[in-house]
């Protein structure tokens, strides 16, 4: 068996030890004579999968009491319209800070439902940058704020959040969840599509405070309305059982791993193996984000000409590496480097990229 060097933005590399224990118990979970997916979703067994994962997860990111944990499904897109559907009070004003297509998307969504304003967009610069924290405007009467922590397609990342005082600061983790410490009381809802950092496509985590949960309007639909999946414990409806069980194991290996402190120390390392190839490069290979805003998880790079771009993902694929061409809205080099990409792999493609530019 050979495993590949998987570079993908997402669905995106899972750890090798969940898969394997994924495969061992996929005939026989816990001597059920079943595979997790074969299980009720009212079963003990299941009910124990799905409340750990929600445990660990609260464990693991040190989140409050007054916060609830919500499984859902629809990805991180779906959240572009429950957040505005649920927070967006009539006559109030939505704040968007666009870092990127991803923001622009949850505004775009945000649109159809109430008034929205733009508080800050690095729109003018390619998105190549996170705005100044000072320069943000941010009001008391918005009803919520609403930022991107890292931006996927662009490669930055906040490295500090703003302080939004009394309004609701609401955060699209969907590539950086898990991958550092936060202080989730800063936060009022936070939402992840799982296939970057935290298990596979199909499952998408929110952690909402929960007097938030009284904005809701009345008559919403049901599976749209935050209340409904705060209050059935995420079971109103059938879960995405095998995605929230692989996201307990993702859970459990980070655990084992040390914690998000013990992860981000890596993750560092690994960025900065990336970024020193392309900083020791005299030019030949460009980061595309600026040094202060530059992503731990997305490591994006273009070459001097179209022509050794398309050289370099070719020999690139050939030696093994999957997933290094960058998004199709800005093209270039990606290297996706969620927390499980393996060291190794990081370790292979900076050797490539040092040897593609002695070569060429
Ligand atoms: C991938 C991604 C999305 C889209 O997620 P889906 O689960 O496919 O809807 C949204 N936001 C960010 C920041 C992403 O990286």
């Amino acid at each position: 068996m050979k495993r590949a060097f998987n570079f993908n933005a997402g669905p995106a590399a899972l750890p090798l030890d969940v898969l394997k224990e994924a495969q061992a118990e996929l005939l026989d979970f816990n001597g059920t004579g079943m595979s997790v997916m074969e299980l009720s979703h009212r079963s003990k067994d299941y009910e124990a999968v799905h409340n750990k994962a929600q445990e660990l997860l609260g464990k693991l990111l040190g989140i409050p009491d007054n916060y609830a944990v919500l499984f859902v499904q629809g990805g991180a897109s779906q959240q572009f319209s429950m957040v505005p559907m649920n927070l967006l009070g009539e006559g109030q004003t939505a704040n968007y800070i666009l870092t990127g297509v991803w923001s622009e998307k949850a505004l775009e969504q945000a649109e159809k439902e109430g008034k929205t304003r733009v508080g800050a967009s690095s729109a003018d610069s390619n998105h190549n940058y996170i705005p100044d924290l000072a320069q943000l405007d941010l009001q008391a009467d918005d009803a919520y704020v609403h930022i991107t922590s890292n931006n996927t397609i662009y490669g930055t990342q906040w490295k500090r959040f703003p302080d939004t005082k009394d309004v609701p600061l609401i955060v699209d983790m969907s590539s950086d969840i898990l991958s550092r410490p936060l202080d989730i009381s800063k936060f009022g809802l936070i939402y992840a599509g799982a296939q970057k950092n935290l298990g596979p496509s199909g499952v998408t985590v929110v952690i909402i405070r929960k007097d938030l949960l009284e904005r809701s309007p009345k008559n919403m639909p049901t599976m749209l309305d935050y209340n409904t999946h705060a209050s059935k414990n995420s079971m109103f409806n059938t879960p995405p059982t095998f995605g929230i069980y692989l996201l307990g194991k993702v859970l459990a290996w980070v655990e084992r791993y040390g914690g998000v402190k013990a992860i981000e120390k890596v993750n560092e390392l690994k960025a900065s193996m990336l970024y020193d190839a392309i900083d020791q490069s005299d030019g030949f290979y460009k980061g595309h984000a600026d040094k202060g805003s530059r992503s731990l998880m997305n490591v994006t790079f273009n070459l001097s000409s179209e022509e050794l771009e398309k050289k370099f993902l070719a020999e690139a694929k050939e030696a093994g590496f999957v997933g290094l061409n960058g998004h199709r809205s800005i093209g270039g080099c990606r290297a996706s480097i969620y927390n499980a990409a393996p060291v190794e792999s990081v370790e292979a493609l900076r050797q490539f990229m040092l040897d593609f530019r002695a070569k060429n």
